[in-house]
């Protein structure tokens, strides 16, 4: 289907300002922009009257979790079983879609095939979702984030992270992942202020560890992403390769010098949903403030916005996204990242959306073809109705995306069509 969205505003990604123009689609590619409304032919093909909308690339997620159930524990997520669990996910997926995300990073995934699986489903149109990059489950070691046996049920399974000790150990679960076909492998490095007795600025992991993890991946050319919260953890990674780096509350100078000197490799999200929600909503699962205080998410949020400020000025790429599927936060609402990098990061709302699309297309390892609207580049778009530089919490609601489109095909289509259009008879 061609499709020409016209009488539209601009909003290509590249952080200039937007411009009135109309945009042809062949295919799964932009294959032309016009600047001035009615600026390209309209014979032959669909024509999409935006009147007067914003046609923005869509968004990028950077640390998502299909798996993740809504509960309020992390154990509940691993007691769904198997089926279940996979239309869950699969539900998920479409979800992200429908709230505009047409690309999405896996961060882990609780059960060993379950990304592979939905990314596959994605790829060969079984099921509606979006680009996907799929991830391993969180390989953590014993007592630390994702280690969930229980003293007296020493079984795996019960665990959402895949437990393992020693650079032996380490080598078969990250063979394993790989095997199943990830695209990314997930290590907990630090600890979390959401387990007792892991305080998220202590380490874990040894490097004997995470130097095999890194030598399997790249054997493999696939990447690694690290849940690193301590300032420590953040510097293991860049010793060892790691690119995706989620959280990074606690990075000190030194780390943020090493964060800097590989800032062309590398992708920061905070994930900032877990502590600020915790922090100032968590009632909903039974944290009060005070108890969210004591277990220190106070202090992570302001190590936190410390860290991603100076990032940004030093050039380091801060990307949204980061831990819906809680109670806390639930799937769907992730564009509230959007606004907290605005509120709490001092981003203005363009940079927000830079981080959002173009950004997010160099996350997804296609920087050259998207995440930006450009002649050439991959037709994923999003036409709002309504100005997210004058209001990045549009992006909230999923009525005012009047289209979505992921790789030329709409999986939400324009009610606002060229014969229905109010400037159009
Ligand atoms: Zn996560």
């Amino acid at each position: 289907m061609n499709v020409l969205f016209t009488n539209v505003r601009i909003l290509d990604g590249t952080g200039a300002q937007p411009y009135a123009g109309d945009v042809l689609i062949q295919g799964n590619r932009i294959v032309r922009i016009g600047r001035g409304t009615r600026s390209l032919p309209a014979a032959g093909v669909t024509v999409i009257d935006g009147a007067g909308a914003t046609l923005m690339p869509g968004m990028c997620e950077a640390h998502t979790h299909f798996g993740w159930t809504n509960s309020k524990t992390l154990d509940a997520i691993q007691k769904m079983p198997h089926e279940e669990h996979t239309l869950w996910a699969a539900q998920v997926a479409k979800l992200y879609l429908d709230y505009g995300w047409t690309s999405c990073v896996g961060a882990a995934t609780p059960k060993p095939r379950l990304d592979c699986v939905i990314r596959n489903a994605i790829e060969s149109g079984q099921i509606p979702g979006p680009r996907y990059l799929a991830a391993s489950q969180e390989i953590t070691v014993t007592g630390s984030l994702g280690d969930d046996m229980l003293p007296h049920l020493p079984f795996p399974e019960m665990s959402f992270g895949c437990v393992v000790d020693g650079p032996e150990g380490m080598r078969k679960a990250v063979r394993m992942f790989l095997k199943y076909g990830v695209d990314q492998i997930k290590l907990n490095l630090s600890g979390d202020n959401l387990v007792p007795g892991a305080d998220a600025r202590t380490n874990w992991m040894s490097d004997e560890e995470v130097a095999i993890a890194a030598r399997e991946t790249k054997v493999r050319g696939k990447r690694l992403a690290s849940h690193a919260r301590s300032s420590e953890s953040v510097k293991q990674s860049l010793r060892h390769g790691v690119e995706v780096i989620y959280h990074a509350s606690f990075a000190d100078d030194e780390a943020l010098d090493m964060l800097e000197a590989q800032k062309d490799k590398v992708f920061v999200a905070p994930g900032l949903s877990v502590i600020i929600r915790l922090l100032n909503e968590g009632e909903v699962v039974g944290i009060d403030n005070k108890t969210a205080r004591n277990m220190g998410y106070e202090l992570e949020l302001e190590a936190a916005v410390k860290s991603m400020k100076a990032m940004l000025k030093r050039g380091i790429r801060v990307l949204p996204g980061g831990d819906y599927g809680f109670a806390w936060a639930p799937h769907g609402e992730n564009a509230k990242d959007l606004e907290y990098f605005v509120k709490y990061l001092g981003m203005t709302p363009m940079e927000a959306l830079v981080s959002a699309t173009r950004w997010g297309g160099q996350m997804m390892m296609r920087g050259k073809e998207l995440g930006e609207i450009r002649e050439g580049w991959l037709a994923d778009l999003l036409l709002v109705d309504g100005d997210p530089l004058s209001n990045i919490t549009v992006l909230q609601d999923k009525h005012k995306l009047l289209a979505i489109m992921k790789d030329g095909e709409f999986s939400k289509m324009p009610e606002i069509r060229s014969q229905r259009s109010r400037f159009v008879a």
